[in-house]
């Protein structure tokens, strides 16, 4: 069976694309068969997986559009992962996604078409509540919000959850909110926890452990088209392995997730 995770957040800089990256990175090395679709025309996860858009034949875009068969448009990439590439060119499929019949449902058709071939699959969601956004809510099973710690308390965080709700109550009854995930977190700073321990109070959801720490590491591994746990050790690599397993486990044994407790 596979498990479809969407990262979703329109607010940007939030660590959606690196989420996707580190984490997919994490499953592939526990042994799980991984696909990442990038459903942001800006292209960010496909480059920093060693794609350049720019050069690339057909990508996500004609596979939601109908043109080309999702398969086809899959590449592979140093890390083990399989990879749904974006262009800019996706910029132009929400016009061409709004004049169709089942428009959210594109993306679950074309995930439909690759049968039992990945164990999980995780989709890069762009900036923004849009069509495509929807399109990755309603192929999932699962939602995961990353919300860097300073911000977790905006209203933004609101709308994104009343879309999740409208999404379960229109599209896809079975989407599960598994949680906002912690990203760029300094632990020493009393400012991060306190915003933590509120998310959960004011929106009543769960906010997943570990954080994931603010490093310099994030960066560099962008920068060499590889994810954060092909280099050196390092804190973040370490937190975004914890989480795999976690979710391994939940996903595997339908054990609970790991939740923040402000007093760690
Ligand atoms: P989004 O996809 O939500 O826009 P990105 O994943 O592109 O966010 O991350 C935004 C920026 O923050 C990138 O430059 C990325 O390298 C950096 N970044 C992400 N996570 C961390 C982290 N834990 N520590 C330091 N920098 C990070
Ligand atoms: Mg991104």
């Amino acid at each position: 069976m596979t498990t479809v995770l969407a990262v979703a957040n329109q607010k940007g800089g939030v660590a959606k694309t690196t989420t996707v990256a580190s984490l997919g990175a994490a499953l592939a090395a526990l042994g799980r068969k991984v696909l990442v679709v990038d459903l942001d025309p800006q292209g960010c996860l496909t480059f920093s997986l060693g794609h350049n858009p720019d050069r690339l034949e057909s990508s996500v875009h004609e596979v939601l559009t109908g043109e080309v068969a999702m398969r086809e448009v899959i590449l592979p990439t140093a890390e083990g992962l399989s990879l749904v590439p974006a262009t800019i060119d996706l910029a132009g499929a929400e016009a061409v996604l709004l004049m169709r019949p089942g428009r959210e449902f594109a993306l679950k058709r074309a995930l439909a078409s690759l049968g039992g071939d990945f164990d999980t699959v995780l989709i890069d969601c762009p900036p923004s509540l849009g069509v495509l956004t929807l399109n990755g809510l309603t192929a999932a099973d699962a939602v995961l919000v990353p919300m860097q710690c300073e911000t977790l308390a905006h209203r933004g965080v609101g709308q994104l959850l009343r879309t999740v709700r409208e999404v379960k109550e229109i599209t896809n009854p079975g989407l599960e909110l598994l949680g906002a995930l912690p990203t760029l977190y300094d632990a020493r700073t009393t400012h991060s926890r306190d915003v933590l321990s509120d998310v959960a109070d004011r929106y009543d959801m769960p906010v997943l452990a570990p954080a994931i720490p603010r490093t310099v590491r994030f960066a560099e591994a962008t920068a060499s088209g590889a994810t954060v746990l092909a280099g050196r050790k390092s804190k973040g690599a370490q937190a975004y392995r914890e989480l795999a397993a976690n979710l391994a486990a939940h996903w595997d044994t339908g054990a609970a997730l790991t939740t923040f407790n402000a007093a760690d």
